[in-house]
């Protein structure tokens, strides 16, 4: 079905289906993304902050046997478990390239060379960007963000001008793709993975089985794990019901997560 033809209900008002589908199987396997969903976006990456109430949600639920949680982002696992600073949750960082405890050439095969490509463009860019003001690049290893929130819009055509010049060659030998996100170029490998066979991986390899799958995003990347998870409770962090996304549910911000996950909890301690 088009995305845009589906009205979608905010997941607070229908409370009971998601419980009934809880109560039909007792494991539950909770995905979230983290910037925008159970972290508010701030004006840089470093001053993103996670709300302690979430924190102690997550210290609670990963209590629970019959429990699997995951944090699936753009940013390294590395970062983004200093942030989080939870052991016993996994991580899935660089948009699902990196999963916690598994070892990258399971994922990405020519791991080794895609970090040495990713340096070595970054180092470069970083070089030639000095002319373009705002602009910086974050080498994350597997992947590299070149950000531009802060470049005025006449300097846009030389940044991307000087993105493909740096990139070409990586490019034409198949090892690197561009896409776009908000307001930041993602140089990642050129291989078909993406948060949605993440997820699927976690399912087959080391999530619960027999479980509710619960996604929780807001970005566009968010969008290949609703549709790989289509029978699952799928939500989305978006403004209204008019937005377009294959989710089946929304909220509207990081606090209505933060009261979906609190009901989720008292949900989880009931079902064993
Ligand atoms: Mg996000």
């Amino acid at each position: 079905m088009p995305p845009e033809k589906r009205k979608i209900k905010k997941v607070l008002d229908d409370l009971d289906t998601v419980e009934a589908n809880l109560s039909k199987r007792k494991n539950v396997n909770l995905f979230l993304d983290f910037d925008g969903t159970i972290a508010p976006i701030a004006p840089t990456p470093d001053e993103v902050k996670i709300p302690p109430e979430i924190i102690t949600i997550l210290e609670k639920m990963r209590e629970y046997d019959h429990v699997f949680i995951a944090i699936i982002t753009g940013r390294s696992v590395e970062n983004v478990k200093d942030i989080v600073n939870l052991k016993n949750i996994h991580y899935a960082g660089n948009h699902g390239l990196e999963i916690s405890g598994v070892k990258r050439t399971e994922i990405v095969s020519n791991a080794a060379q895609i970090v040495r490509s990713i340096s070595k463009i970054s180092d470069d860019l970083n070089k030639v960007l000095l002319t373009v003001p705002g602009a910086w690049v974050e080498n994350k290893s597997l992947t590299a963000s070149v950000h531009y929130r802060e470049v005025p819009p006449s300097h846009i055509p030389e940044l991307n001008r000087l993105v493909g010049e740096i990139t070409a060659r990586y490019i034409d030998r198949g090892l690197i793709k561009l896409t776009r996100g908000k307001k930041v170029i993602e140089i990642r490998p050129n291989i078909k993975w993406h948060k949605g066979k993440a997820v699927n991986w976690m399912q087959k390899n080391i999530a619960k089985k027999r479980a509710t799958n619960i996604y929780i995003g807001d970005d566009e990347t968010d969008e290949d794990v609703f549709k790989t998870l289509n029978s699952s409770v799928t939500i989305k962090v978006a403004r209204d019901s008019k937005v377009k996304t294959e989710a089946h549910y929304y909220v509207n911000n990081p606090t209505e997560v933060r009261y979906f996950l609190q009901w989720l909890l008292d949900k989880v301690t009931s079902l064993k």
